[in-house]
């Protein structure tokens, strides 16, 4: 991590696409607690706000996505700052402004799961995979079909003694039933 300490070279920019480093902490501390996370190379993420786009997918509202750097441009990037940055997180300001932290931090650890251990016919392989219910698991079932837009509470998956086993899930849940939001 210390190898990427101060990537931000230009403090006051306003541009659309924003570096925000206050996500890293939150990557580092998910990885660090959940085992499902352990191939993410956190270091290796650029964390991005789109400041404004409204981005929405088949009429559902995307909170965040996460993308492989194209290779030209981890090289052209790597040789102009000195750091390797393989994967890019990109936040839409817009769609998360209304968030609570704890939704964010369950975003990031939404995005992060993406980035498995892979086994492909020559081996295994870090890679980004796609989810079948439009969402984890794990996350519908502790947290909801909805917990990136509820205004209710949703646990803090950094908090003291919270794990996926420890987490009540919402009653009633009937995923049949309900149509599921994407998160991208
Ligand atoms: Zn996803």
């Amino acid at each position: 991590m210390d190898a990427q300490k101060g990537i931000i070279a230009v403090e006051e920019f306003n541009g659309k696409h924003k570096i925000n480093e206050n996500y890293r902490p939150i990557a580092e501390s998910l990885k660090a607690k959940f085992r499902e996370l352990e191939y993410v190379p956190v270091k290796n993420i650029l964390f991005i706000e789109n400041t404004e786009d409204k981005r929405k997918k088949n009429n559902s509202t995307v909170y965040a996505q996460i993308s492989k750097i194209p290779p030209k441009f981890e090289e052209i990037i790597y040789q102009v700052t000195g750091k390797y940055f393989e994967y890019m997180l990109e936040i839409f300001k817009e769609n998360t402004y209304a968030m609570s932290r704890e939704q964010i931090v369950a975003l990031i650890y939404h995005e992060l799961r993406h980035i498995q251990l892979v086994q492909k016919k020559d081996g295994s392989e870090i890679d980004i995979v796609g989810h079948d219910v439009e969402d984890w698991l794990n996350m519908v079932e502790k947290l909801g079909l909805n917990w990136q837009g509820t205004m209710s509470q949703i646990p803090d998956l950094l908090g003291d003694g919270v794990n996926w086993e420890s987490i009540e899930g919402p009653m009633n849940l009937f995923p049949a039933e309900t149509s599921l939001k994407l998160v991208k």
